[in-house]
């Protein structure tokens, strides 16, 4: 089975509602669609992010993809380190934060390509599942405490078991809309995200004041550039810390956990490289007594059910992990549903990553980004 094409599609994909985080205000995405296509007639599904031009990283995609034709998929590991290795590292561009996420969408397709090729879930091909269901939580939306608390009374209402809610947006808004949600969704879990929001000093401070709401954790309080930031605040705070943006490489989750800088690792396959990257990660998170927390930003459900085998595979898993594509205004799946009933989510047992695109849906992502 040797790989014959490879297609990029730049999807621009309007959310429900407008996205509220500490980086601003985000009213759609954008993300590259890869499929790779060989000569037994299947094809592999993968999508990758697509900071800062989706147009010109689609141009890239495909330049690193040539390195694929004529290749069999079963060669995915060998290839995408032929890629790092060539492609960035070779010109002194040692930029693995970059590379993961361009790797992340071959990877992700190459996997596909070869669950369908052998007939197997990818949780299969990497000795089967460690659980038939993955936890996720529920992402609080709206702009006001009104409209969080509303959110929240729904979550309540469906008896969703996780609560994940942003922080870093004011100090008096971040505690009136978390004593709000408190009040509301009375024992569940909570999570705060601040995002990057905070110095050292402010996360120090806000998260002693934002105790007393008990969140299971508090993501990403200070800029991603330092992890000793984190492990300073973490030293000087009752409440355990989540590393997110400081998380991008391997070497990233080895250094949070060697210098005790986070108390759960929150990651995905498009910061770390793709679906095997993140079962190394979660190794050396493990090999720390550390939780692995899936971390899904601004994706469709093509990266949910990449990051459902992901959950089905790694031992270390949070209960309470992300999922985006409820987001979105559009669902480019047409099967399965992905919709987490309580919190907890199994899908059936299909070959690759397990879904059929909603080729309609696509077609119009894709007009919707030429055109607009
Ligand atoms: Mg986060």
């Amino acid at each position: 089975m040797k790989i014959t094409n490879i297609r990029v599609t730049p999807l621009k994909m309007p959310l429900r509602k407008p996205y509220v985080w500490a980086q601003g205000v985000t009213e759609h995405f954008t993300v590259n669609l890869v499929e790779i296509e060989d000569d037994s007639g299947h094809c592999g599904i993968g999508e990758c992010t697509t900071a800062p031009d989706p147009r010109a990283l689609a141009e890239v995609l495909r330049h690193l993809g040539k390195r694929l034709i004529g290749r069999s998929a079963f060669e995915c590991t060998a290839l995408c380190r032929t890629i790092f290795q060539t492609e960035f590292k070779a010109y002194g561009a040692n930029n693995p934060r970059f590379a993961n996420q361009l790797l992340a969408g071959l990877e992700m397709a190459l996997w596909d390509l070869m669950g369908k090729s052998a007939g197997r879930p990818v949780y299969d091909l990497f000795g089967g599942s460690h659980r038939d269901e993955v936890g996720y939580f529920y992402f609080l939306q709206g702009s006001t405490v009104e409209e969080l608390a509303a959110d929240a009374e729904r979550a309540v209402n469906l008896g969703e078991p996780v609560i994940y809610m942003k922080v870093g947006l004011g100090e008096d808004f971040d505690i009136q809309a978390t004593a709000a949600v408190r009040s509301i969704i009375g024992n569940a879990s909570l999570r705060l995200d601040a995002n990057e929001a905070w110095d050292v000093a402010t996360a120090i401070r806000m998260i002693k004041k934002l105790e007393r709401f008990d969140p299971d954790f508090v993501e990403q309080p200070t800029g991603s550039g330092s992890i000793p930031a984190l492990a300073q605040v973490r030293m000087a705070v009752g409440v355990p810390i989540a590393a997110d943006q400081a998380v991008f490489t391997l070497n990233d989750v080895y250094e949070v956990c060697r210098t005790q800088a986070a108390d759960i690792i929150v990651l995905g396959p498009r910061e770390i490289g793709g679906i095997q990257p993140m079962v190394k990660a979660a190794a050396v998170a493990e090999a720390a007594g550390m939780k692995v927390c899936i971390h899904s930003s601004f994706t469709t459900g093509i990266t949910t059910c990449a990051e459902h085998q992901i959950g089905r595979i790694l031992p270390n898993l949070d209960y309470g992990n992300q999922i985006m594509w409820q987001l979105m205004r559009d669902n480019i799946i047409a099967e399965p549903d992905l919709t987490p009933r309580q919190g907890k989510l199994s899908l059936p047992a299909k070959p690759g990553l397990g879904f059929e695109l909603n080729r309609e849906a696509v077609v119009e992502a894709a007009e919707r980004f030429t055109h607009e």
